[in-house]
């Protein structure tokens, strides 16, 4: 008789300890490289989203009234902590994701970032002071942490995109909800932990679980400030519509469409392995993946595609387990069957394929969710699989004449995130940078991704609102600016009625 595996069931974090959700509805949590099911995650009502706000709101104060430098304390302590778990992070990532060690590492590395610019919140907030404005006046500004915010998350970094979202939140002063992707809560949780185990008053930080009616709930609800969502375009949209009705303060990142334009003078097997990487990493289940390549000029196109098939058919995909692997499967079977109706799509628009990952060639005991690498030729700006963000290793080439050519397909989409040109010419580089309408650029480096200390934000349908994902601009979206101008009388001060405006 087959024995019942009992699966794990997830819980909230909330008030400083992991709470059962009572909602009775729950969603299955996979691990991608085997298509089993490792736990399954509370979805939580709007009446225990209400309840985690309170709890969170009766936190803030005490936690405003901190001084900025024992925040701080607390911060870096939370951060010494993940370095020293990284390891047990790493196999949960791994196992709730799929992707591969080395790229849950280098995940936690950048999600590090964040948190080490959130340390410096102290500095970040120190607002500006000018004696004397006039009539002895001194007036400054400072900047109060907001109350209540809240972060919704997506699946494609478990970790680094919570502590890109979170960070500088916390940091600030305010007590932060956080809605991770149903897909991948089991990071959050474990970064609750580190959190209580670094000292964080209870209350402060909270992980409640949950699909479209938690989130609804976070955006209606009065004692919420702020929203910080990433995820894909079309939620974006809806978060930022529904989140400023609500009048809040809002920035929703969305999905990515990034192109690199290889130019005649590059060197193409340079370009083709910073290609493949960039493509093909995480399984292409990154914003800021290379979607596609623009070669310039026919010879540079031939070439460059007879390198690319080489060098792809040789990619390895397979489980996180095996340390030789390229990269993993994607999240879901869903995504894989909507990945999979694009490639078949765009093959009946006249799409050509280099390489088939149609049937990837994987341990026969797996049953999970692969894809192996495929690359299509001569796609046109007016095929579906142009227009839309293909969360999977699905990856095309689209033929261009020329630099201005190249430059105006990818500013004629809709989404802005990242893109790239190879090309020793400096005065190609030069133009590229001025004339292309995308907000993450690289020249010679295949995932401009900015550094934790830089703003990480797309352009046009790829961020809604003026959010960033990380960086310094998080410090302004998670405080309110109060200007004050202050005089102190004593007896000598003059006193009279004035009605003219008051100038210096
Ligand atoms: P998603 O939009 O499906 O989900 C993101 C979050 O929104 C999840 O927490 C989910 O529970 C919630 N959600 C989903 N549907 C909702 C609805 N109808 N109403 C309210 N909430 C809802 O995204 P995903 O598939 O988890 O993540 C992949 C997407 O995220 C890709 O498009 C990727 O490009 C994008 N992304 C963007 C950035 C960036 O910084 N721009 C970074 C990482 C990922």
């Amino acid at each position: 008789m087959a024995v019942e595996q009992k699966i794990r069931e997830l819980q909230h974090f909330i008030n400083g300890s992991l709470v059962p959700g009572t909602s009775g509805r729950f969603s299955n949590v996979y691990n991608p490289c085997t298509g089993e099911v490792i736990a399954r995650v509370p979805l939580a009502t709007r009446e225990e989203v209400r309840h985690a706000i309170e709890v969170a709101k009766n936190a803030f104060p005490k936690w405003k009234a901190m001084s900025g430098g024992k925040r701080s304390e607390i911060v870096q302590r939370f951060r010494q902590l993940i370095a020293e778990n990284q390891e047990e992070l790493i196999e949960i990532i791994c196992e709730e994701s799929g992707k591969t060690k080395e790229d849950a590492r280098g995940e936690i590395q950048r999600g590090l970032e964040s948190v080490d610019l959130a340390i410096n919140a102290p500095h970040m907030v120190k607002g500006e002071y000018s004696v004397n404005v006039g009539g002895d006046i001194n007036a400054f500004s400072r900047k109060d942490p907001l109350g209540v915010v809240a972060a919704i998350s997506p699946f494609n970094f478990p970790v680094m995109v919570p502590l890109a979202q979170t960070s500088m939140a916390v940091a600030v002063g305010n007590a932060v909800i956080l809605k991770p992707s149903e897909k991948v809560p089991i990071s959050a949780l474990y970064i609750s932990n580190l959190w209580k185990e670094a000292g964080l008053p209870d209350g402060v930080w909270t992980v409640i679980n949950g699909d479209k009616e938690a989130v609804n709930e976070l955006l209606e609800n009065d004692t919420v400030q702020a929203i910080h969502f990433v995820g894909s375009t079309p939620i974006a949209e809806y978060i930022y519509h529904t989140g400023t009705k609500y009048n809040k303060r809002v920035a929703a990142l969305g999905g990515g469409k990034n192109f690199m334009i290889v130019m005649p003078d590059a060197d193409l097997e340079k370009a083709a392995n910073a290609f493949i990487g960039a493509a093909y990493g995480a399984a292409s289940q990154r914003c800021m993946a290379l979607s596609g390549v623009i070669p310039v000029g026919k010879e540079t196109a031939d070439k460059l595609v007879a390198i690319l098939k080489e060098k792809i058919e040789k990619l390895k995909v397979g489980p996180y387990t095996d340390d030789n692997v390229d990269f993993g499967p994607v999240i879901s079977k869903e995504s894989k069957e909507t990945i999979l109706g694009y490639l078949e799509r765009s093959l009946k628009e006249g799409a050509k394929l280099v390489t088939d990952g149609r049937n990837p060639e994987i341990l026969k005991t797996l049953n999970g969710f692969y894809l192996g690498p495929t690359l299509l030729d001569e796609v046109t700006p007016d095929m579906e699989i142009f227009k839309y963000e293909v969360f999977g290793p699905v990856r095309i080439v689209v033929r261009a004449d020329s630099l201005q050519e190249a430059i105006d397909i990818i500013n004629s989409h809709e989404l802005g995130n990242g893109v790239t040109i190879f090309t020793n010419n400096g005065a190609a580089a030069r133009k590229f940078q001025d004339e292309i309408e995308v907000g993450m650029v690289g020249v010679n480096v295949p995932i401009p991704i900015p550094v934790g200390y830089h703003n990480f934000a797309g352009w046009k349908r790829s961020n809604f609102g003026t959010g960033v994902m990380f960086g310094p601009d998080q410090a302004n979206f998670y405080t309110k600016r109060k200007t004050i101008s202050e005089k102190w009388l004593d007896v000598d001060t003059e006193s009279k009625v004035t009605f003219a405006f008051p100038s210096n």
